[in-house]
């Protein structure tokens, strides 16, 4: 394999080019090897797009570079002079020509986009040699200084700082100070704008940029161009492995051996004059879902001053106009053609790719160049309203349009925004472009690093930034909200927000922003580090201190969406849930039953007071009889709780599970309780104290819990079924419908069923003729929670007609983790990837999962039909929806708020295994 490769018996094709006609070697379904932008530069070039000559090298040629001890494979310097060649012949120009060079650019790209996280060096290929040539042949010296003053910053911050492990100290960074003297040579001479530097002015800044790198980095700028590609190439490769990068990787799941690849691309020049420019586009708005071309360009510019945020860029369409840019020219109108022949491209790619495209172009000299497309990053309220609208559109199929959000998106839709009331009554303190929907509200910080820090405390923040840069990326994870005071749509905040579904505002520009003294002054409101301040994202409105937040309204889209997701839908979802209103709600999120009612959720909480009282007066019962007394008393209670929520559920299935936890948890601490406790059982408090004391277990969690409590005392399993059957056969009798599935918990034994089904069978007796009904229509079952219940299920389901899989005492005895003391040592077997994710929060499915697996076919083969469900919280986790659809499970239960989640989850679980098949 490898080995073979290296040895160079099979010589591996690194490079793949492409440009006009049948050069093109590459197409989109390549992504893996490509990475996205290369895959797509290529797709365009076949679609015949104008697409800047160029050639990619591969991910696995960065692959095999680290694993190599970062050299380049032997076989990767012939193979990329030959693609640079054809390049050339393509371009009519050559690499390192003094007369006629060819510029290139040395662009990163994964197979997933992760944006501003690796590295891009433009201008690659200008050096003493070549300058001269280029000003001839441009007649156009200001740009020709213009962009090697550019190429200096890049190159001396990408490739001689960060790719050689060089980390100054913050401010430090020879970007910044490159960019210091420019802000100074501005403001010494009385400029507004970058483009009122004149050539003259770049010609000194170009020396001194380079004086001040050999002074910083004590290295000279490379004046080679061939040492500067390859410097390109090698710091691309590098960026992979840079700290941002990581961390992104690390909190989007990407695998860390997928590489990137390297796309060198033949220059196009924005910065040419008034005629050239470079924009950013998406072929629907990604924040709203709009179907309108929207996006932004700057004139006389280069690629990513547009995401940098240095100057406000220029909206691309009358139509799309904000009250922010609305002063701005419209490439529209200031170049109709061009604007004409980008329309049409992105409608182009829209149809080939079924989906919205975010593009990137430049106009060199008013013709137009195509950099990028990929698949845009969109908010979950634009996902929603996209895949409606394409629906409609018959661009895709609802099944396609099922696919299209991902489960956390409808997160984000739930989410809650600022009361529109609360809005009205109060002034808004500052204005920006709406990046990222929701509300947020919280308290301001200015660095990314006090955001993850005041976050670790537990507060909220609104993380408030002159600009953000990836540098401040886990900052801006930590924050409720992000604001900024400059940047467009495309900046970097707002990609970053969008991605995450996150409340954001940028380009707030009346907001002044003091990171240093940690205050930010909007005309005469001066807020503090830790004031209060409230986001409407929607809007873009910011608001001085805390608006009241609601959830969001019932949206009628939202709701057909879930329609159209219900038709694929194989897997059942019910809801975890304990109380008339949270039945209630599940109801409305659309559960089909409920999975799991805790019995024992009447004694916490709001009006357990008396309930309480008296299964305390249970516990500490010292006979038969004084618990027997107790019981009756509490039964009342027990009866009208189930009850409740049996009728609110009007029929559908309740899952009831038995008392489960340990009792002495039930015992009261404070001397006052224990006094109340003995006074009502007629013996001393001491008494009372004592007999509290003799509950205690040394291991709660694997003690005198769930079943075990009813073998020992079988009046509890009697009080608890007696109102069970009482409270369904009163409905019954009242003409409502319900359906009490009994469950009982923590079994390890068919034999622990057997026994507690002996109850189960006179007390429902006694129910029948007490209430002279026929039958009450009910099933027995248990949950599967103990390894053992497990190996032995087909003996379980010789008893259980249904098994439910409590996956959090499942994993926490499978693992031997317990489940209240992972806070110590979880973080490190997440960061050293000792296990992939949390297992209480993901179903195991490598380890656990071959548990669920085993019982579910034990269990099958001794009762065909046995019902089999989850109601571990990891039933509301995409991953484990997934997992359990393929394991054949007949529903997933979760919290109410998770049911649209799991809903969706599932549906796109059934349409991924139909796509399989
Ligand atoms: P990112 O992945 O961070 O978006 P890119 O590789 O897309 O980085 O480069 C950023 C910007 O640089 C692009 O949007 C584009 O405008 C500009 N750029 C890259 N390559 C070229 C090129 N060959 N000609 C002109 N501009 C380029
Ligand atoms: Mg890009
Ligand atoms: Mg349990």
């Amino acid at each position: 394999m490898t080995t073979k490769k290296s040895r160079g018996v099979k010589a591996s094709k690194y490079v793949y080019l492409f440009g006009t006609g049948k050069l093109t070697e590459g197409d989109a379904a390549m992504k893996n090897l490509l990475g996205g932008k290369g895959a797509n530069l290529a797709e365009m070039c076949r679609l015949g797009l104008p697409v800047p000559a160029g050639f990619t090298i591969t991910t696995e040629c960065c692959v095999d570079y680290f694993k190599n001890r970062m050299k380049f494979p032997s076989v990767l310097k012939a193979q990329v002079e030959a693609a640079l060649a054809k390049t050339e012949q393509q371009m009519g120009m050559k690499f390192g020509d003094p007369k006629n060079p060819l510029l290139v650019s040395c662009r990163s790209g994964a197979r997933k986009s992760m944006p501003g996280m690796m590295e891009t060096v433009l201008n690659v290929g200008l050096c003493t040699r070549t300058i001269p040539g280029l000003v001839a042949k441009t007649k156009n010296e200001r740009f020709v200084y213009d962009s090697y003053r550019r190429l200096i910053m890049m190159y001396s911050d990408v490739v001689m700082e960060k790719a050689e492990g060089v980390e100054p100290a913050e401010g430090k960074g020879i970007r910044v100070q490159l960019d210091g003297m420019l802000q100074e040579m501005k403001k010494s001479k009385g400029y507004q704008k970058d483009t009122d530097l004149t050539t003259d002015d770049l010609k000194k800044l170009c020396d001194d940029f380079k004086t001040r790198v050999r002074v910083v980095l004590g290295k000279e700028f490379p004046d080679e161009p061939m040492a500067q590609l390859w410097g390109g190439v090698s710091a691309v490769f590098k960026s992979w492995n840079g700290r941002r990068a990581i961390a992104y990787r690390k909190i989007e799941g990407i695998p860390d051996d997928w590489g990137t690849a390297v796309n060198v691309q033949s220059m196009v020049f924005g910065n040419m004059g008034e005629n050239s420019a470079t924009g950013v586009a998406f072929s629907r708005n990604p924040a709203t879902g709009e179907h309108k071309f929207y996006g932004e360009w700057l004139v006389n510019a280069q690629g990513e001053d547009v995401v940098a945020g240095i100057r406000t860029p220029s909206p691309l369409n009358e139509a799309t106009k904000s009250e922010h840019n609305a002063s701005l020219p419209s490439l529209e109108k200031a170049m109709p053609k061009v604007y004409i022949e980008l329309d049409n491209i992105q409608k182009k790619l829209e149809k080939h790719y079924k989906d919205m495209q975010d593009i990137e172009f430049t106009i060199q000299e008013g013709k137009l160049y195509m950099l990028q497309c990929r698949v845009g990053k969109r908010t979950g309220t634009a996902a929603l309203n996209m895949a409606m609208d394409m629906i409609g559109e018959k661009l895709i199929k609802e099944s396609e349009a099922v696919m299209r959000l991902a489960p956390a998106q409808l997160d984000e839709l739930l989410h809650p925004i600022v009361d529109p009331n609360a809005e009205k009554s109060v002034k808004v303190l500052a204005k920006g472009l709406p990046a990222g929907p929701g509300g947020a509200c919280g308290q301001i910080v200015f660095t990314a690093a006090a955001a993850v820090e005041w976050a670790k405390q537990g507060k909220r923040v609104i993380l408030v930034r002159e600009e953000t840069n990836p540098e401040d990326i886990e900052g801006m994870r930590a924050a409720e909200g992000i604001l900024t005071a400059r940047g467009g749509m495309t900046s970097h905040a707002a990609l970053v927000a969008r991605g995450w579904g996150k409340c954001c505002i940028v380009g707030a520009g009346s907001i002044h922003v003091d990171s240093v003294c940690k205050k930010m002054t909007i005309g005469d409101v001066v807020l503090s580090e830790g004031a209060f301040v409230t986001l409407n994202g929607t809007k873009g409105y910011v608001y001085d201190g805390q608006l009241a937040m609601i959830s969001a309204s019932e949206n009628p889209r939202f709701k057909k969406f879930m329609a159209i997701v219900d038709k694929f839908r194989k897997l059942g979802v019910r809801a975890n849930a304990d109380t008339p209103s949270d039945a209630q709600k599940a109801r409305e999120f659309g559960a089909e039953g409920i999975g799991l009612f805790r019995t024992e959720h009447m004694f916490y909480g709001k009006g357990s007071d008396q309930p309480l009282f008296i299964l305390r007066k249970m516990i500490l019962s010292s006979t038969p009889e004084e618990r027997r007394k107790a019981l009756d008393e509490l039964f009342p209670f027990v009866k009208a709780s189930i009850k409740a929520t049996l009728e609110a559920m009007e029929g559908l299935p309740v899952t009831i599970r038995l008392l489960d936890p340990p009792l002495h948890e039930f015992v009261p601490e404070s001397t006052e309780k224990q006094e109340e406790l003995a006074r009502s059982l007629g013996i001393s408090a001491e008494n009372v104290r004592s007999r509290g004391e003799q509950l205690h277990e040394s291991n709660p969690m694997m003690g005198h819990r769930g079943v075990r409590l009813g073998i020992t005392y079988p009046e509890i399993t009697e009080m608890q079924l007696r109102a069970i059957f009482e409270a369904a056969g009163e409905l019954l009798k009242a003409g409502k419908k319900c359906h009490p599935e009994i469950m009982i918990p923590v079994t390890c034994d068919v034999r622990e069923l057997k026994d507690q089904k002996v109850i189960a069978c006179r007390v429902y007796d006694e129910v029948l003729g007490k209430l002279n009904l026929r039958s009450i229509p009910h099933m027995y079952g248990t949950m599967i929670e103990i390894p053992r219940a497990c190996l032995l299920a087909n003996k379980m389901a010789e008893e259980a007609q249904f098994f439910s899989f409590g996956t959090n005492d499942l994993s926490q005895m499978g693992f031997g983790f317990s489940r209240d003391d992972i806070g110590g040592f979880m973080p490190d077997y997440l960061n050293k990837k000792i296990i992939p994710a949390d297992p209480f929060q993901t179903i195991d499915q490598e380890g656990i999962g071959q548990l669920i697996e085993m019982a579910v076919k034990k269990g099958r083969g001794t009762r065909k039909d046995l019902k089999i469900g989850i109601c571990g919280e990891q039933g509301g986790d995409p991953a484990s929806v997934e997992f359990c659809f393929k394991t054949g499970l007949n529903y997933v239960s979760c919290s109410p708020f998770r049911v649209p989640i799991a809903r969706l989850a599932a549906a796109q679980a059934a349409i991924g295994a139909g796509r399989k098949n």
